[in-house]
């Protein structure tokens, strides 16, 4: 009797294994990558070579057919980048879990990689001279306690929006193939995404100020008045959506409009760039530092640490992601400085009223 029961046992648990997840995986996920078939159709030999291989067993045969004269890969030239992206595609197999698990992994490593140069230099005194608030270092329980709400986060409100995200490339002609776009190309589309990214950032955060919002939603971003970089993404989760929308709502609104006009389409890799450059900028401009050589040094009319972390200290002003413009016409830029600036002019305006 004991027996039949392990055996029934088993037999479930194989089955489990073997039909019944593979085949919900399969009505979940559409099979097979686009990459796949666009290997396929030029050389069987290569996906029958590489289809058991693991990740970096397919990126050294990527590697080693280009130099074949008659493979694919050598008609596509493709550079180690793009052979990278290619292995992932064709090792993943599935277009959904391959751009979902991508964005996914690229927004973790990359956040939290960014951040941790920034939480080694707070343990070292030395770089103290570059501090913007030198009297504000954060402790470390501060900085786990930030860092355990922002991965939180992170798994509960982006995870799934993440995961969605394929579906849309496909509808939206959004390629993951290879060669990628051209440089001129990405950087164009880059320029695009900074400049509108920096505009919607501009108006909610300002109006994030306002009484109710400011109550509800935005002061739990501004318990830290001297920010550190795990503090980027600290946010209620409605800010978080709102802000979310001005990085990946202009790449999507580009990327429609790229399929009804006659403009150059938009690569998942480009998108995978401009998520990339935007946390990095996100991180950085809450390090709380400001070197000699930091970009704003180079570029003025790039914010950096300096802008935000004053919004951090003075509440008021400063309202702008990426560029220093918006809050220069607009005459939103914080500091006593700009604040003196602005009661001498709306003085002399009252005085100018009078006469
Ligand atoms: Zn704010
Ligand atoms: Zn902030």
């Amino acid at each position: 009797m004991k027996e039949i029961e392990y055996s029934n046992a088993y037999t479930t648990s194989s089955y489990l294994r073997t039909i019944f997840i593979p085949s919900i995986m399969d009505s979940l996920f559409e099979k097979v990558s686009s990459l796949h078939y666009l290997l396929e159709d030029n050389g069987n030999q290569f996906i029958n070579n590489t289809y058991s291989g693991s990740y970096f067993e397919i990126f050294h045969q990527l590697q080693t057919l280009k130099a074949e004269p008659s493979s694919i890969v050598s008609n596509l030239q493709l550079n180690t980048l793009e052979q990278l992206w290619a292995s992932w595609y064709i090792y993943i197999n599935n277009d959904i879990l391959g751009t979902g698990l991508l964005f996914f992994l690229t927004h973790e490593i990359m956040y939290f990689g960014r951040c941790l140069p920034w939480f080694i230099i707070d343990q070292i005194p030395y770089f103290n001279r570059w501090k913007i608030q030198p009297t504000k270092i954060p402790t470390n329980k501060e900085q786990w306690e930030c860092f355990k709400s922002v991965l939180k986060s992170h798994l509960l409100v982006e995870a799934l929006p993440i995961w969605l995200f394929h579906p849309l490339c496909a509808k939206l002609n959004i390629s993951i193939t290879v060669p990628f776009p051209s440089f001129s190309i990405m950087l164009m589309q880059l320029g695009i995404f900074f400049f509108f990214e920096d505009m919607w950032h501009y108006w909610f955060h300002r109006l994030f100020h306002f009484g109710w919002f400011y109550k509800n939603i935005h002061k739990i971003h501004h318990k830290y008045a001297a920010p550190f970089g795990f503090a980027a993404e600290y946010a209620h989760p409605a800010e978080v959506m709102a802000l979310g929308i001005g990085t990946v709502g202009f790449p999507i609104l580009y990327a429609y409009l790229a399929t009804k006009h006659d403009i150059p389409s938009l690569h998942l890799f480009t998108l995978t760039c401009w998520i990339v450059l935007r946390l990095f900028q996100a991180v950085d401009s809450h390090s709380g530092y400001d070197f000699p050589w930091s970009l704003n040094k180079i570029l003025p009319f790039w914010a950096g640490a300096e802008h935000h972390d004053d919004h951090h200290h003075y509440f008021i002003g400063n309202y702008a992601s990426s560029f220093r413009w918006f809050d220069y016409c607009l005459n939103t830029e914080s500091g006593t400085l700009f604040k003196q600036r602005r009661e001498i002019n709306m003085k002399a305006k009252a005085e100018r009223k009078l006469q």
